[in-house]
């Protein structure tokens, strides 16, 4: 498979690449496998995540993008290559790249993902600050005067934004999201139950039985973990009511971010997003009832995103269709 353009949602948990005409061809965790001292990537992606947990001393599965910032020039480019050359191979022609980035990203940092995506093997790179490309993946027209309000909960950051004729009017980032919800998970559990579970169990009762508010009809998970006194097996059965009231802090958390980046907004862009609702993307907004979460929070209708683990890529994938209209209005902003 070979691709003239390819769309990057360089995200904290995961990786996802867009081809126009392809569709979403690799969703594979941003983990970086390293060996020591000499710092020698060994794998990426899915192959570098099956190390985790099974890796000798001398290798180490790094998160680069752990806090929602790429950390390193180094192990960035060398993501980019892996997922550039999956992507394009064989890579008879440079692609053309769209990758997203943290909202908060420096003109420094932004020019060191577009060298680092040149070096892996781009043609020409666009970077595109990641609540542009997550509203625009959700069908909200970004290009007009009205304003968007767009909350996207990955793993590593739930990041809100104001988006208005193509830009970001306020925002701002928090990292609480999916990694903080399973560690609340695993806490919980311990305090409850005296009960230790890893992180992927936790991850997998979030997806299964989570929800942002507690109901009548509470779901139940099974599970077992290692009892903390005895260090023996137990197992337990939890339900979506107990998952609701643990992770209520965090997303009262999320909740007041987005208080605050109303304040930040201007009073006319403010009537717009009352009158539209908000919308939620990325993996986090897969938990249950989380629209109804925040409508009760703020007094704003709530929506959750079409496929919002998708979202950002698919942003990506319109800008690349559309590149001669959205270099104008979207590439040389800030
Ligand atoms: P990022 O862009 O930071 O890589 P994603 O948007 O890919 O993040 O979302 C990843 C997060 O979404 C993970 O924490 C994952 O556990 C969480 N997630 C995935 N599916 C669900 C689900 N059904 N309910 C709640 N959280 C989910
Ligand atoms: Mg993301």
């Amino acid at each position: 498979m070979f691709a003239k353009k390819i769309g990057i949602d360089l995200g904290t948990t995961n990786t996802i690449v867009f081809v126009p005409g392809k569709g979403f061809i690799i969703n594979e965790p941003t983990i970086v496998a390293l060996s020591l001292p000499d710092n020698g990537v060994l794998a990426v992606g899915r192959e570098a995540k099956d190390m985790i947990g099974r890796t000798p001393a001398d290798i180490i599965a790094y998160r680069p993008l752990k806090d929602g910032v790429i950390a390193d020039y180094y192990i960035t480019k060398a993501m980019l290559k892996y997922f550039i050359s999956k992507a394009n191979h064989p890579n008879f022609f440079k692609p053309d790249v769209v990758i997203s980035v943290p909202a908060g990203i420096t003109q420094t940092e932004r020019r060191a993902v577009i060298n680092a995506a040149r070096e892996a093997g781009a043609k020409e790179a666009y970077v595109v600050k990641e609540p542009i490309l997550a509203a625009l993946g959700a069908d909200i027209p970004i290009n007009n005067h009205s304003g968007n309000m767009i909350i996207n909960i990955g793993g590593g950051t739930a990041e809100v934004a104001v988006v208005s004729l193509g830009g970001i009017v306020s925002w701002s980032s928090l990292r609480i999201a999916g990694n903080k919800f399973d560690q609340t998970i695993m806490d919980y559990i311990k305090k409850t139950y005296s009960l230790v579970i890893g992180e992927q169990t936790a991850e997998a009762v979030k997806i299964e039985i989570g929800s942002a508010i507690p109901s009548k009809e509470k779901l139940e998970f099974q599970l077992r973990g290692r009892d903390v006194v005895s260090g023996l097996p137990k197992d337990i059965t939890i339900n979506s009511n107990e998952i609701a009231e643990a992770l209520n802090p965090l997303l009262i958390d999320i909740a007041s971010s987005v208080q605050s980046v109303f304040n930040e907004t201007p009073a006319e862009l403010v009537a717009d997003i009352m009158e539209k609702g908000i919308i939620i993307s990325g993996g986090g907004a897969q938990l249950r009832y989380i629209g109804e979460f925040f409508k009760r929070m703020i007094g704003v209708e709530t929506y959750v995103a079409e496929e919002p683990l998708f979202c950002v890529a698919k942003g990506a994938g319109l800008i690349l269709n559309h590149l001669d209209v959205y270099k104008r209005i979207l590439l040389n902003k800030r």
